[in-house]
């Protein structure tokens, strides 16, 4: 890291402040006033690439909506200040080399062509697109994202849209994709209902989307308490979804469910069996005393963070298509 990125992520690091968060007093899904308060998120402040966030005074809460079952955090970094992070930090983070092999293959399956029109929303290095062009994908490979990553031209054949899904001036080409598919991107939203507005405008009838995210319901966040689950210990993390609380959005804009598939994070199955085993050991330390392994792992100066459980099917795999 060069001297100059270094001062501003200490920066970043002292002079947080309250213009800083944005908090969150409703559902920003359906709006509802009423919460059910639930519990803090251990720890003082976040980690992204080499900078560290501290949370706000006030700490950050994992809060539940009565209505819509949506679980959201509290407090949320402005766009501003996930920009500034993003800005030095996200190409570190970023550099996911997943292949989509199995993804791709089962959505080929179900428009049974090989020509298709894509945007890929969360872009990052353009690992999908290239997946859709090795596979020999004819059409548009489009792709969406905060910031443009340097490596994405290799992939892209069609735009690149610089933004937010969620942002309610969205500009893009106008026509319509065949497939948009949001692989870990719809728990980072501001405003979910601007985002599948966005959605609808995106696809044509008929055309498909493809979103997998955190499954907030499942029996390991549930367990141990959505606030201790690694997944929300994630600056770029807002939202968290069940899959009651999906479909219902997805139904209200206009798409019908064609699948829900409950599992592991898409990037497990490539995890080497030897990263495996030690995982299963920390999980196992963690879920014979939960507090103690903390303790320990605060004692070692190791990030107060629950461990990522390689079994845990703690993810949610919709396939829906636009019908209206
Ligand atoms: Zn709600």
């Amino acid at each position: 890291m060069d001297i100059l990125n270094f001062n501003k992520l200490q920066l970043v690091s002292t002079q947080l402040e309250t213009k800083d968060w944005k908090f969150q007093e409703r559902c920003p899904v359906c709006n509802c006033l009423n919460l059910i308060k639930g519990e803090f998120i251990p720890g003082d402040a976040y980690q992204f690439g080499d900078a560290t966030i501290p949370f706000p005074p006030e700490g950050i809460a994992i809060n539940k909506c009565p209505a819509c079952h949506l679980y959201y955090k509290s407090a949320i970094p402005t766009g501003s200040l996930l920009s500034k992070i993003f800005s030095t930090e996200a190409e570190k983070v970023w550099s996911d080399n997943y292949d989509f092999v199995d993804e791709i293959a089962e959505i080929t399956k179900l428009t049974n062509s090989q020509s298709l029109d894509v945007l890929d929303i969360g872009v990052g290095n353009g690992c999908l697109l290239k997946s859709f062009k090795k596979q020999g994908i004819n059409g548009k490979r489009s792709g969406l994202d905060v910031v443009k990553h340097q490596k994405l031209d290799r992939y892209l054949h069609g735009e690149f849209i610089e933004g937010l899904i969620d942002d309610p001036e969205l500009k893009w080409e106008g026509k319509q994709y065949d497939l948009v598919t949001m692989f870990d991107v719809i728990e980072h939203l501001y405003s979910p209902i601007q985002a599948f507005r966005n959605l609808q405008n995106l696809i044509k009838t008929g055309g498909y989307l493809t979103i997998e995210t955190g499954d907030v319901e499942n029996y390991w966040p549930q367990t141990y308490d959505p606030a201790n689950w690694w997944y929300v210990n994630l600056f770029e993390h807002h939202v968290f979804w069940s899959q009651k609380t999906l479909v219902q959005i997805a139904q209200q804009h206009g798409f019908s469910v064609i699948s829900c598939t409950v599992k592991p994070h898409k990037t497990r199955k490539n995890e080497k069996w030897l990263t495996k085993i030690k995982m299963l050991v920390q999980v196992l330390g963690y879920t014979l005393n939960p507090h103690l392994y903390m303790q320990l792992k605060q004692y070692f100066g190791k990030k107060v963070i629950q461990p990522w459980n390689p079994l845990a099917k703690d993810h949610l795999q919709l396939v829906l298509q636009k019908t209206a």
